[in-house]
């Protein structure tokens, strides 16, 4: 006789195993001789199956056997534990079974999702990448966190982003020390760098650098005030051509040595009284300026550093520098971004170019960096980037205007460091965020069923629980050696890192946030308006409110920074949809889009102007102290317009915005480079061949059309323009 096993294979009947099974029931339940009993039942088993001459038994057959026999022996304790024996072992199998099947489509890149628009899931290494991802996943959320941790992000509660990189402890992102490596250097695995002593050499160290530190962490990296960085090294390079220009040109000496000269304005007297090397010198330091920030970009569009072909996610603040040389070097990298990359002078994806508004510097056309601005909003007009970050922004308060390292600056996708409570204030140099969570409000709105009252309630229980899931998260990446980071450690790249007490010591002053998604939605299952209406609106506040206040008092509570986060939900905004849909089905101006809206953001299909957007989220901004964005949709034709670009970024500056993005299409001809939005053909040599650039969260984008996961399409195609501008 044999038994026909699950995956067809036969074997020899063996009574010991239906023995077996039968104890292992017995043992937990409470029976006096079980040996005996489950030998009983086994032997009689047998017999059936030799009196019904049985040549071959299906294995689900024999259980049902087993179990028939456990019932008919008034032993049903013992059954029901041996019907809860046969569904955990089937649970198992199944789950086995279903990380083998997505691992096989990561692999063979048969289920490609666009989670990540700068990843290549298709490619060699983004299909290992991909496949590592799954058993990473399923690892983590079964063996590094709580059960409530887990159930949370299971049941579309509380999302723990970046799940793969849990179980290794990477942290999310990072603010590069820039000022420091360039004037320190730095040392890899392979080599030591000495300091740069040109602006071109130090331009593509920082290229390098956030490369080095990309690898080091899952999220962004990004220099805070890059013109005050680059100073001392455009007065290398200017020292360097001043020197030539005084052998060839005008005999002269100058009175200190290069070293010095770090020190010495390209202003200094005592070049300016040699007028023929001084614009010799000028005109030579400028096109250096202009080369390095061009192969800096070079750098940031083709080191893929990552697996799956990734760029770092890298982002550059700049703007504020009143300095001769700062002032050069914001000019070279706008210059270079109005340009173009390659041939085609296509849109450069990285760096995120983000231009720190300030005033009394270059809002105002009395202004000295005004021209630059102006300039600025040219590229904006064509490229997308820069975006504007608010240096006078109300919750940077506090910030030391002889220290651009406090200047409001953020990562392109608009994480921010807010106040460090552990003491490095609002610096915000070797700082990041360490890990994020968010909440998916929707779920909790149909928990509370749609009631007011309730829903405040589950809100707070779940921000509670969302601290418990960061801290759980904290404490396991500050329990990694430093040696899985090498390069971040021995450099300090982030800052405050003191041996002796493990890199809790660093990671302490970074930030661990709680993020939102769907507040449009939440408010319609509530009350049935979106914060668009005052009524909303009110209730928008509510929530806020009760996130900013807990999210305060945790800070001081456990001395670690916590923070609000509006999170950009790339991936998340389509998934947590799909998951809400399954549960609840669609239910109209919630669930009936592909995709829920981001954070507080208003809905990306209402009509409305772009200074009405700015007014209604400018409402809500001020609650979030790490991070968040308002961008509005215009039309092609704006580019053309740069006085209106001008008026919209000063009134967000004005209504208190921290961090400001104007989306304007940009569709790219790939066969003569023509730029518009078009869509399907070129107007100028009919060419399918088309590069359609969109923003995803704060970062652009390759053709949104085969990049962006197909909830962020709908997204993307939804998104009315916020015209009347003018
Ligand atoms: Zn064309």
């Amino acid at each position: 006789m044999k038994v026909r096993k699950r995956d067809g294979k036969l074997q020899q009947f063996n009574c010991e195993k239906i023995y077996d099974a039968i104890c292992a029931a017995l043992n937990s339940a409470n029976v006096t001789d079980k040996n005996h009993i489950a030998w009983e039942i086994a032997s009689d088993i047998k017999q059936e199956l030799i009196l019904n001459k049985t040549k071959i038994i299906e294995i689900e057959t024999l259980q049902d056997l087993v179990e028939a026999k456990l019932m008919t022996s008034g032993l049903t304790d013992v059954a029901r534990r041996y019907i809860r024996y046969r569904y955990d072992r089937e649970r198992i199998r199944h789950s086995k079974s279903k990380l083998m099947i997505d691992i096989s489509e990561k692999l063979n890149a048969t289920n490609v999702e666009n989670q990540n628009a700068n990843l290549d899931e298709k490619s060699f290494s983004g299909r290992m990448n991909e496949a590592n991802r799954v058993v990473m996943k399923d690892y983590a959320l079964y063996n590094c966190m709580s059960e409530m941790a887990r159930n949370n992000h299971l049941n579309n509660e509380i999302y723990i982003h970046d799940l793969d990189s849990y179980a290794v402890g990477m942290h999310n992102c990072l603010s590069i020390p820039f000022d420091r490596l360039l004037k320190t250097g730095f040392t890899t695995r392979q080599c030591d760098v000495r300091p740069p002593k040109s602006v071109n050499t130090a331009m593509q160290l920082v290229a390098v650098i956030m490369q080095l530190q990309s690898l080091q962490q899952f999220g962004g990296v990004s220099a805070t005030h890059l013109d005050w960085t680059m100073v001392p090294f455009v007065r290398y390079s200017f020292y360097k051509h001043f020197v030539n220009g005084l052998k060839y040109i005008e005999e002269g000496t100058l009175d200190f040595n290069k070293e010095e000269a770090r020190d010495v304005s390209i202003n200094d007297e005592r070049y300016k009284k040699y007028p023929k090397v001084y614009r010799y010198a000028y005109d030579m330091t400028e096109k250096e300026t202009y080369q390095a920030a061009e192969g800096m970009y070079h750098n940031l569009n083709t080191l893929q550093s990552r697996s799956g072909q990734q760029l770092p996610f890298s982002s550059i603040n700049y703007g504020t520098c009143t300095l001769e040389e700062g002032r050069m070097v914001t000019k070279a990298l706008l210059e270079v971004s109005i340009e173009g990359l390659g041939s085609l002078r296509k849109t450069p994806i990285f760096p995120c170019g983000i231009f720190q508004c300030m005033k009394g510097v270059n809002r105002k056309p009395d202004e000295p960096n005004y021209d630059l601005f102006k300039l600025a909003l040219k590229s904006t007009s064509l490229r997308l980037y820069p975006n504007y970050v608010n240096v006078d922004w109300s919750n940077n308060a506090g910030y030391d205007i002889n220290d651009p390292k406090t200047y409001l600056s953020t990562m392109g996708c608009r994480t921010s460091n807010g106040f460090d409570i552990n003491g490095l204030g609002q610096t915000k140099d070797g700082r990041g965020n360490i890990c994020p969570v968010t909440i998916i409000m929707p779920t909790l709105a149909m928990q509370a069923k749609k009631d007011v009252e309730k829903f405040m309630e589950l809100l707070d229980k779940k921000i509670h629980e969302a601290k418990d899931m960061l801290l759980e998260r904290f404490e396991w990446i500050a329990s990694q050696p430093a040696s899985s980071a090498n390069f971040m450690y021995q450099n300090n790249t982030m800052e405050g890192y003191i041996p002796e007490e493990g890199i809790r010591s660093a990671l302490k002053h970074g930030t661990i946030v709680i993020g939102q998604l769907g507040l449009a939605e939440t408010l319609q299952l509530l009350i049935g308006k979106d914060h668009t209406e005052p009524e909303g609106m009110e209730l928008a506040k509510r929530i806020e409110q009760l996130f900013k206040d807990r999210c305060d008092q945790f800070k001081q509570q456990y001395k670690l920074n916590f923070g609000v986060y509006y999170t950009p939900a790339e991936n998340l905004c389509y998934t947590a949809r799909n998951k809400f849909v399954e549960k609840y089905g669609v239910i109209k101006n919630v669930s009936d889009k592909e995709f829920f809206t981001n954070s507080m953001h208003v809905p990306v299909y209402k009509e409305m102007t772009p200074f009405e957007k700015i007014d209604i989220e400018s409402q809500l901004t001020g609650y979030s102290n790490a991070g968040c964005i308002t961008y509005v949709e215009l039309e092609s034709t704006s580019k053309h317009n740069i006085e209106a670009l001008e008026a919209l970024v000063n009134y967000a500056m004005d209504k208190d915005i921290p961090y400001f993005a104007i989306n304007i299409p940009n569709d790219t001809c790939l066969e003569c480079g023509f730029t518009d939005e078009f869509n399907d053909n070129c107007p100028m040599c009919g060419s399918q061949e088309i590069q359609q650039l969109r923003r995803v969260t704060g970062y652009l984008t390759g053709n949104y059309k085969t990049a962006f996961n197909k909830g962020k399409i709908e997204e993307t195609d939804m998104r009315v323009k916020h015209n009347k501008i003018y």
